[in-house]
């Protein structure tokens, strides 16, 4: 049967009726990808798989919470939206805006967004304005805004949001037939940890799973307020989706981490590029450098020995956006192609080819 978007797989799951009416892009059920090459770098026994949450209508892991709220901005009868956001949400409150007919207000931070995200807000149509300030500061005026005035937020402090991101953890679990041992996620504004949470929480309430797993979050090290216990005022990292100094759902991601046993840990710029390449040239996945934290993570505690009982164990590591939101880190990375001549035996002679 073809899928239905996570709105209509998931209806039992979610504050939804049959009066909701329903704006999907047929978002969620994106795969769950084995990566035996990482397993084996990782040389701990582990499982790992790959939550490609960058192969959602408009590339990243956001398309789940959007459908929920604007699905639920038009039943409530809202006539505009608006959001704060690294790019990702943008992008997603663009298109599922365009979608519904709704109008969209969308306040990025000056100069830290992502080429490809930004493009995404801007085609879609959104009232798009650049903020002098960073994302915390961004968000602040959407809230004040959003309390003051006719216009529904929808930054993931907005719990639709939280709902429709909590189906990533049943498509896993669907998939995998049982709960993963670990389930390893970057965290920014700290919605998503919280939603996966959360979802695996009703998936054992309900009976289909006997286990919960560890969650382990990783913020970038420029921009860790949780780990490190306070705001940062001025958050930095090439890892733009996860730059930001006071997440919102700070208090349940900590219980999140707390209450599965699992933690919220750093990496740095470097382990997410190394993290970014080795996902890139050895397992054909292209992610944004945020994404990429995920897997650095897991890279980094297994050297600190934090698999060593772990053998045979599931890990989960969701890859929350595609690598094509921002071209210009992958080519920063690894450099623009040799240019060369129009001439074929110099290819030959370049590529080191013998007959
Ligand atoms: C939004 C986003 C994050 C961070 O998710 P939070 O819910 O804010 O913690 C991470 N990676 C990408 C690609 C994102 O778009």
């Amino acid at each position: 049967m073809a899928w239905e978007g996570v709105i209509k797989t998931y209806f039992d799951y979610l504050p939804v009726s049959e009066k909701t009416p329903i704006i999907t892009l047929k978002e969620g059920n994106t795969p769950l990808v084995p990566a035996d090459r990482l397993a084996r770098h990782i040389n701990k026994g582990l499982k790992i798989f790959l939550k490609y949450e960058g192969l959602n209508p408009t590339g990243s892991f956001k398309d789940r919470g959007m459908t929920m709220a604007i699905s639920k901005a038009i039943e409530e009868g809202s006539c505009a939206v608006m959001c704060a956001s690294t790019g990702n949400t943008s992008a997603s409150a663009a298109a599922y805006s365009a979608r519904s007919g709704l109008k969209c207000f969308v306040l990025i931070p000056h100069k830290s967004i992502a080429l490809g995200k930004l493009s995404q807000a801007l085609i879609h149509g959104a009232d798009v304005l650049a903020v002098q300030g960073n994302f915390d500061d961004t968000l602040k005026v959407v809230r004040y805004i959003t309390s003051n005035y006719p216009v529904t937020l929808v930054n993931s402090i907005n719990p639709n949001r939280i709902e429709g991101q909590k189906t990533g953890a049943f498509e896993i679990v669907d998939v995998l037939g049982k709960a993963p041992d670990y389930h390893a996620i970057p965290v920014g504004n700290a919605g998503n940890i919280t939603a996966y949470w959360k979802g695996y929480r009703e998936y054992h309430e309900a009976g289909k799973i006997s286990s919960l797993p560890r969650m382990i979050g990783f913020q970038a090290a420029g921009s860790a307020p949780i780990v490190l216990g306070k705001v940062v005022e001025d958050p930095k990292t090439i890892a733009t989706a996860i730059k930001i100094g006071n997440p919102a759902s700070w208090e349940s991601a900590e219980a999140a981490a707390r209450d599965s046993g699992g933690m919220i840990q750093m990496v740095t710029d470097e382990e997410i590029i190394e993290a970014y390449k080795i996902l890139a040239q050895t397992e054909g996945v292209f992610v944004e450098p945020a994404s990429a934290a995920s897997v650095a993570g897991v890279i980094k505690y297994a050297k600190e020995s934090y698999f060593d009982d772990s053998k045979g164990k599931t890990v989960v590591c969701v890859l929350t956006g595609h690598g094509l939101k921002d071209p210009d880190r992958a080519i920063q990375t690894v450099g623009n192609p040799e240019v060369i001549e129009n001439d074929p035996m110099k290819v030959v002679e370049r590529l080191g080819l013998k007959k």
